[in-house]
């Protein structure tokens, strides 16, 4: 891949760029932590270790302030010291005793010579080591760390003075502690962390490797809205173009019907002129549905809501249809009910939008029988119901109806025309004048829609 390839593939593949670093740096963290969490449990157990050693010279002191005086006393307590070690470790295999040296001096002059120790062979030997003079002078016991680096093993050599009951100091004793069983422990301790901390940066990686193919869903995700909003403004671009031409066609064609004496028109081509009036209204009518779907799926769907009295608008589509109704043998009705006020604040156009579909619907799906339209009030809201005696519908169906493009299709349905979008258009409307809809229907017995408004206050009506 060439440079400029790559730098054209980070650039539209940030999400890549990205994962990388959290893949660097996240790890990076957590080792870095582990680091410092590893050097301060390093500090923690030396500081114990010291603190040990310091405190078994002081108990040691404790038992030996009367014997300081014999060396021989002293000699047999740190022989008994090493026998029962010997012993321990007999009983017990992992038994590791952690004191590898017990020296108990005297000051001779300008050094100190030994008079009891683990290792006889050394005794009457003198030291002038800096660390028992500095032990020695101030009193307190000092601890040195010592490094071995032949086995690379450490121990912590403890110098401090020892006391007789008076006070007095008469002995010093130096004892050495191994850092062996506890570095071991350490060291299990450090590798189970370091274990933990590879299946942690594993675990991560994994994870953004997967996160980075949820950056590809979300890129597609982004795709797939802009090619929805591309289609959404392609359909409103064709509905618009369509309409036009449409519109001339079905003026044409009724001038021709209506002019049909005149224009000589034979009853067999005025049969044919009927058929393509009511494929170019149904065409009409298609093209209406698109054009509102693309309005409310783009937000452009005109809202000018004010107060306004709801009844006669419902009464005068109800008349609206009266003919149609007649045609279909169907009573249709439009009455008042527990009607204490009809102002609601709605947009006339959308609402008889809504009524022209819902009270065509209700003939549409109604072989013969009633249509009842009601306009009543309770409490604060305006309720607008929409009764037949139709064809009804199952709950199933019922769960569906108001969805995109959905139509029941059985033996009643087949031969009513319809594109399944009036119902989502009207509940579109409806809920962007703050109102509802719902449906209460039955098979074979009949539907009734119910569609509800928040009243108009009194005092805001009169304002
Ligand atoms: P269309 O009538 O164009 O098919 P609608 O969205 O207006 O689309 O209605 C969706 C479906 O709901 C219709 O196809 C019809 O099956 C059912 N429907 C609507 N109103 C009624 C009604 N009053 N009675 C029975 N079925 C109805």
């Amino acid at each position: 891949m060439k440079v400029s390839n790559i730098n054209i593939f980070l650039k539209d593949n940030k999400q890549f760029i990205y994962s990388i670093v959290l893949m660097i740096v996240i790890p990076s963290v957590i080792i870095f932590n582990t680091w410092l969490f590893s050097q301060s449990l390093k500090n923690t157990v030396d500081q114990s270790l010291r603190d040990k050693a310091v405190g078994v010279s002081q108990s040691i002191n404790i038992s030996l302030a009367n014997s300081l005086s014999s060396p021989e006393e002293l000699q047999k307590y740190v022989d008994n010291w090493k026998k029962f070690s010997a012993n321990q470790e007999l009983i017990d295999e992992k038994y590791e005793d952690d004191v590898i040296a017990l020296d108990i001096l005297y000051r001779d002059n300008d050094s100190f010579k030994l008079i009891a120790s683990f290792d006889k062979d050394k005794i009457g030997q003198s030291y002038d080591s800096m660390a028992y003079v500095i032990a020695w002078n101030s009193n307190w016991p000092s601890a040195q760390k010592i490094i071995d680096h032949s086995n690379n093993n450490y121990y912590w050599m403890v110098v401090s003075p020892m006391k007789d009951s008076l006070g007095d100091k008469q002995a010093l004793l130096v004892m050495t502690i191994s850092a062996n069983a506890i570095d071991t422990a350490l060291s299990i301790a450090l590798t189970n962390s370091y274990l933990v901390l590879i299946f942690s940066v594993i675990a991560i990686i994994l994870l953004l490797l997967a996160n980075s193919r949820l950056f590809e869903h979300a890129l597609l995700y982004q795709k797939i809205k802009e090619i929805d909003q591309m289609k959404d403004e392609f359909i409103s671009m064709a509905s618009h173009e369509l309409r036009t031409p449409v519109t001339v066609i079905r003026g044409y064609i009724l001038m021709l019907i209506e002019d049909s004496k005149r224009l000589a028109i034979t009853s067999e081509a005025l049969e044919y002129l009927n058929t393509i009036k009511i494929s170019t209204e149904r065409l009409g009518s298609l093209i209406e549905d698109l054009l509102n779907v693309s309005r409310i799926e783009q937000g452009r769907m005109k809202n000018d809501s004010h107060p306004i009295d709801v009844y006669p608008i419902v009464e005068g589509v109800t008349n609206q249809f009266l003919i149609q109704a007649k045609e279909k043998n169907i009573s249709l009705t439009c009455t008042k009910e527990n009607l204490e006020s009809s102002i609601v604040n709605i947009d006339k156009d959308r609402l008889e939008q809504v009524l022209v579909n819902i009270i065509g619907n209700a003939i549409k799906y109604t072989p013969s029988g009633n249509v009842d339209v009601k306009v009543r009030s309770k409490n604060n809201s305006l309720f607008i119901l929409v009764k037949d005696s139709g064809i009804g519908m199952t709950a199933k169906e019922r769960e569906h109806l108001f969805e995109k493009f959905y139509r029941i299709k059985n033996s009643k349905t087949n031969d009513i025309i319809g594109t399944g979008l009036g119902l989502w258009i009207t509940k579109q409307i409806v809920e962007l004048m703050n109102g509802s809809i719902s449906v209460d229907s039955m098979e074979g017995a009949g539907s009734l829609f119910t569609i509800e408004f928040p009243l108009v206050k009194e005092e805001k009506k009169e304002r």
